[in-house]
C-alpha cells in the first residue's frame, strides 16, 4: 500500500489492505495469462459461454425493463450499478477476470451483451473502465494496486470513476489540452489548473484519471495522467451537467481543476519516470506513446463491442416486428425490400463482430496492430450501429419514430459511437496513416 493513503481507522485499514491484496491477486492473474499465447479461434470455451449467458441474463432481466425510465430520467442508474456490484458484474474482480481471458474475447463479449440490455446504463456501470484501463495501463504495481479498487468501491458502497482528456478546445486534437501540472517544490505536490469536457462520471466519481500538460513545449509528448481523488483533493469540482441526444443514464459532465494540491505520488508511472520521460522526449529521442492515446488505443475494441451490443438490439427487435406486422395482407418481411435490409443488418453486424474480436485477440496477444486494427474494429462497428438502428425505425415505421418503442432510442444512443474514442474522421486518419506510413492530415 502507498505510503500516501490515508486511513482512518483499523476496521478501515483492514478493508483496503484485503482490497489491495485482491487488487493485486487479480493483477498477477493478468500478467501470468498474458504469457500463455492463445491461437485465434472463433470458438467459444464453455467458461465464455457461461459468461455470456450470465451477462445476457442481467442484460434481459435487470437493465431491459428499466431503460425506457433511466432514459427518461437523464440519471445515472445507481440501483442497478449496484446490482451489478451485487453479482460481481461490477468491480475489479469481474473486471480482471474479463480482462484476463488470453483470447481476448470475454472482454468484448460482456461488453456486447450489457449494450444489448441497454447502452445508457452499460456505459454507466462500463464507463469506471476507462480510467480503470489508464490505471492499468500507466500506473506502477502500487498505483494499481490502491486505485484501482477505489474505482469501484464496494457492492455497499458502489463508486464510479472518470478518465479526462477532453476539454473545450482539445477533442479530437489532444495535443491542444490546455490543462496544466506543476510541480511545486516547497510542498511536493502537484498544482493542477483547467476545465475538462464531457468526462464521463466527471464530478460524480471519487477517482477521476486527469490528463494535463506538464511541458506545454512539448505537445502531446509533454502529457501526463495523474490521479485525482475527490474525497481528498480541494480545487476539482463539477461544471455542468450535459444533456445529451442519447446515452442519457450515464453521466457526462464538465471538470474544474482550479489550484487543485495532490501529492507528487499520485502522477501515474511515478514522477521519476515521468521525468526521465520528458528529458527523452526533450532529446528528441520517441517515446511509446501519450497519456491519451495509449488509454484510447487500448480501448477501441471494447467500446466497438458496445455498438455491436446496440446494432443486434435493433436488428433483433425490427426481425421480430418484420414477422409479425402485417400489411397488404401478408408479412412485411415477405417483402424483398425488407428481408434484404434484414440480411444486411445481420451481414453487416457479423462483420463488424469479426473486426472486432479480431482486434480483442491482437490487443491481448500483444500483436502489434501494424493496419490500425483497433480503429478499423472501432470505425466499422460504429457506423454499422448508426445504419443498422436507423434502418430498424424505418421497418417499424411510425412506431419505430415514437418513445413507445425502443429502436428510436438504440439509433439516438448508436450516434455517439461515431463520436467518441475517436470520430469516425479520426478512426480513418489512423488507420490511413498506418496503412500508407505517410503523416495524412
Ligand atoms: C457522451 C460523451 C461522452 C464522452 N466521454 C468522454 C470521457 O469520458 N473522457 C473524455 O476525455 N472525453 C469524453 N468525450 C469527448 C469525446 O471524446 C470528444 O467529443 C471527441 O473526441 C471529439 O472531440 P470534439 O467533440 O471536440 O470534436 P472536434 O474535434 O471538434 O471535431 C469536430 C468534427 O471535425 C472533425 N475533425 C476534427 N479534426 C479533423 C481532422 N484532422 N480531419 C478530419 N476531420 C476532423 C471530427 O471528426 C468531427 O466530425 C465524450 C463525449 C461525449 C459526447
Amino acid at each position: 500500500m502507498s505510503s500516501t493513503t490515508s486511513v482512518a481507522n483499523p476496521e478501515e485499514l483492514r478493508e483496503v489492505t484485503e482490497a489491495t491484496e485482491a487488487a493485486e491477486a487479480a493483477v498477477d492473474a493478468i500478467t501470468s495469462s498474458a504469457n500463455k499465447e492463445a491461437a485465434f479461434s472463433m470458438a467459444l470455451s464453455q467458461d465464455q459461454k457461461d459468461i455470456r449467458d450470465w451477462v445476457h441474463g442481467f442484460a434481459a432481466d435487470v437493465m431491459r425493463p428499466a431503460a425506457h425510465e433511466w432514459d427518461e430520467k437523464e440519471q445515472t442508474p445507481w440501483p442497478i450499478i449496484q446490482e451489478a456490484a451485487k453479482i460481481g458484474l461490477y468491480g475489479f474482480e469481474g473486471l480482471a477476470q474479463f480482462f484476463a481471458d488470453p483470447t481476448g474475447l470475454t472482454l468484448p463479449i460482456v461488453n456486447e451483451e450489457l449494450f444489448w440490455g441497454d447502452a445508457g446504463m452499460g456505459m454507466a456501470i462500463m464507463g469506471t473502465s476507462l480510467a480503470v484501463a489508464a490505471i492499468f495501463g500507466q500506473g506502477t504495481g502500487e498505483q494499481i494496486g490502491e486505485w484501482i479498487p477505489r474505482c469501484f468501491g464496494t457492492p455497499e458502497d458502489v463508486k464510479v470513476a472518470a478518465f479526462c482528456s477532453s476539454e473545450p478546445n482539445a477533442g479530437s486534437d489532444v495535443s491542444a489540452i490546455r490543462t496544466t501540472a506543476k510541480f511545486d517544490e516547497a510542498s511536493g505536490e502537484w498544482v493542477l489548473n483547467g476545465q475538462k469536457a464531457w468526462a464521463t462520471n466527471g464530478g460524480i466519481s471519487d477517482v477521476h484519471v486527469i490528463i494535463a500538460s506538464v511541458d506545454r513545449e512539448l505537445g502531446a509528448r509533454g502529457h501526463a495522467a495523474f490521479v485525482v481523488p475527490m474525497s481528498e483533493a480541494k480545487g476539482i469540482s463539477q461544471g455542468a451537467k450535459v444533456s445529451k441526444h442519447g446515452l442519457r443514464a450515464s453521466h457526462t459532465a464538465d471538470v474544474y481543476l482550479d489550484d487543485c494540491r495532490i501529492p507528487a505520488g499520485y502522477v501515474l508511472g511515478g514522477k521519476e519516470k515521468l521525468d526521465e520521460r520528458l528529458a527523452r522526449a526533450k532529446e528528441g529521442k520517441k517515446n511509446k506513446s501519450n497519456a491519451s492515446m495509449a488509454t484510447f488505443e487500448a480501448s477501441r475494441p471494447t467500446v466497438g463491442a458496445q455498438a455491436l451490443g446496440i446494432a443486434r438490439a435493433a436488428y433483433e427487435y425490427a426481425l421480430d416486428y418484420a414477422k409479425e406486422r402485417e400489411q397488404f395482407g401478408k408479412k412485411i418481411v415477405e417483402n424483398q425490400a425488407i428481408a434484404f435490409t434484414l440480411a444486411r443488418m445481420k451481414l453487416e453486424i457479423d462483420a463488424s463482430r469479426l473486426l472486432v474480436w479480431r482486434a480483442s485477440w491482437m490487443g491481448r496477444n500483444q500483436v502489434p496492430f501494424e493496419n490500425a486494427e483497433g480503429s478499423m474494429s472501432k470505425l466499422k462497428a460504429g457506423e454499422v450501429a448508426v445504419w443498422v438502428t436507423e434502418r430498424a425505425i424505418q421497418i417499424l415505421g411510425g412506431n419505430g419514430y415514437t418513445r413507445e418503442f425502443p429502436v428510436e432510442r438504440f439509433h439516438r444512443d448508436a450516434k455517439i459511437y461515431d463520436i467518441f474514442e475517436g470520430t469516425a474522421e479520426i478512426q480513418q486518419m489512423v488507420i490511413a496513416r498506418a496503412i500508407s506510413g505517410m503523416h495524412i492530415r
